[in-house]
């Protein structure tokens, strides 16, 4: 495997160096060998003793340099100057045989001089939340950091009660955050943010460094990553659930899987995280507030800009003004191609608007709500779709509407229900489903949900899956709050 530490050659203060703390009795949760094939992990490491020290924080690799890297953010609004790796370490980064570099990371292993008081651990559960959801969102097309190995600790995490503990091992494009530009811009020493700016062109965007303006050129390519990653959470009704500047990624993915959780039932102001008691990650906040986050990235690249702040500040500020019009041009898209529209003109706003309104009235499942709609043109008389909705009349008459703008396309019915049919999941990872795996692996480290639901996954556009996978939550079984790690 070809590694390198690019980030341990910049300045001091960018990161600390420093190891895991090893655990008592690791034991194997998870192994991604597709994603260990394409880093190239040795195969000595891949469902061995090895591989399990090395996952657990336990032995250190010969290709590893572990270090923990600072950065502070908005958390809820609210700067906090000092954040950082508070129980990851970045173990390398790896080089690829196409010649991509990712990073792999240890999430879970163990205090550093970042964890202000925190035990620098986590429980299974969220590791089984990260583990699944990031392998789903990486299938169903979303821009993620991926899981490639998870580790139970067989050491007791305290939260509210005792928890088996666990190790995930992550893999991101890279982790830089908006909160790393922040901590460097407040913190760093003169010159410390063009270093930052300029590793993170080379790393991530290398078209900018020809730009006439390479860190104007950065902001930009940034707003256009978050943009698209906001429109492809919204097409699947992904909510994040701690959209914090620390937990945006530079490079576009989406990073930290904390209280996030999938829509059953459409409700645009929808809100899990236990956390978020005023609903400032909601659903339909999510365009926003990423628009938000990057206005702070903004702010740390200001002086890089242009030496007038005046007119560093005016030309942030047209950069920032393309994130509405492409995000809107970007979930116009997805969402007219959910409904069958191949090609979208901006009067489908209305038609789309309109069905999730209904959704909304009548307490639809959203991702079954579009699946079902496929069928609906290829079979008259099957009633999947109808049977989501309470009452039949408003659904009948959208219905109609819809059926007219799909005759204007002159597709055959076949073709568009195909269509529509890779565009809709028939599975997501409903939140009452993790639920029951994380209760299952913490009750008597039963992992055959996870494993089954890992798998059922991996095809989550498949007409054919169990129903169980299939119903949205029965009204005991529904997740009201989700928690953070
Ligand atoms: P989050 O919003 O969960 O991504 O975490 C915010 C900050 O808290 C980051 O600096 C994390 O490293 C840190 N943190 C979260 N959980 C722990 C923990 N159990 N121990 C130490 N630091 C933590
Ligand atoms: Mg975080
Ligand atoms: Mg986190």
């Amino acid at each position: 495997m070809k590694t390198d530490h690019s980030y341990a050659r910049l300045p001091d203060g960018f990161f600390q160096r420093w190891q895991p703390t090893a655990v008592k009795a690791p034991e194997w949760l998870a192994f991604n060998d597709h994603l260990a094939k394409q880093l190239g992990l040795p195969p000595s490491s891949w469902h061995s003793e090895e591989g399990l020290a090395i996952f657990a924080g336990n032995q250190i690799p010969d290709w590893a340099e572990p270090l923990a890297q600072a950065y502070a953010g908005h958390q809820f609004g609210q700067y906090n100057p000092r954040l950082g790796d508070g129980r990851a370490l970045l173990l390398a980064e790896v080089i690829t045989d196409n010649g991509q570099r990712f990073d792999i990371q240890l999430k879970g292993s163990g205090p550093t001089p970042f964890s202000r008081g925190g035990d620098g651990r986590s429980p299974v559960g969220p590791v089984i939340r990260e583990y699944l959801v990031s392998e789903a969102m990486h299938v169903l097309g979303v821009p993620t950091t991926r899981a490639l190995a998870a580790v139970t600790t067989g050491e007791a995490v305290y939260r509210d009660d005792a928890m088996p503990g666990a190790v995930l091992s992550r893999v991101a494009s890279s982790h830089i955050r908006i909160g790393t530009f922040q901590f460097i811009a407040a913190q760093g020493e003169p010159g410390d943010i063009q270093q930052l700016a300029d590793y993170v062109i080379e790393r991530h965007y290398p078209d900018c460094a020809n730009q006439p303006n390479p860190y104007l050129a950065l902001l930009a390519q940034v707003v256009s990553k978050q943009a698209a990653l906001v429109a492809h959470w919204m097409r699947l009704g992904f909510i994040h659930g701690v959209m914090n500047t620390d937990n945006t990624s530079i490079s576009g993915e989406t990073i930290d899987y904390g209280p996030c959780a999938f829509l059953d039932q459409y409700r645009a102001d929808k809100v899990f995280s236990s956390i978020d008691r005023r609903g400032r990650y909601a659903y339909s906040n999510q365009p926003p507030i990423a628009l938000w986050n990057l206005a702070r990235l903004a702010e740390s690249l200001l002086s890089l800009i242009a030496d007038d702040e005046k007119v560093a500040v005016e030309l942030a500020t047209e950069a920032l003004q393309q994130f509405q019009p492409q995000y809107e041009a970007l979930w116009l898209q997805h969402m007219a191609a959910k409904l069958g529209i191949a090609e979208a003109v901006a009067a489908d706003k209305a038609l789309i608007d309109d069905y999730l309104a209904l959704l909304e009235q009548q307490e639809a499942d959203f991702t079954l709500a579009f699946r079902y709609l496929g069928s609906e043109l290829t079979d008259e008389n099957n009633a999947m779709c109808s049977a989501l909705f309470n009452e039949q009349d408003s659904f009948a008459s959208w219905r109609q509407r819809w059926l007219e703008r799909l005759a204007q396309q002159g597709q055959d019915n076949k073709t568009v229900a195909a269509r529509m049919d890779q565009i809709n999941p028939l599975l997501i990872p409903r939140n009452h489903l993790i639920a029951q795996a994380i209760q299952h692996a913490e009750d008597n480290g039963d992992l055959r949900l996870f494993n089954r639901l890992h798998k059922a996954w991996q095809t989550p556009f498949s007409s054919s899956a169990d129903t169980d996978l299939i119903a949205p939550p029965k009204p005991q079984e529904v997740v009201q709050r989700t928690f953070c790690g």
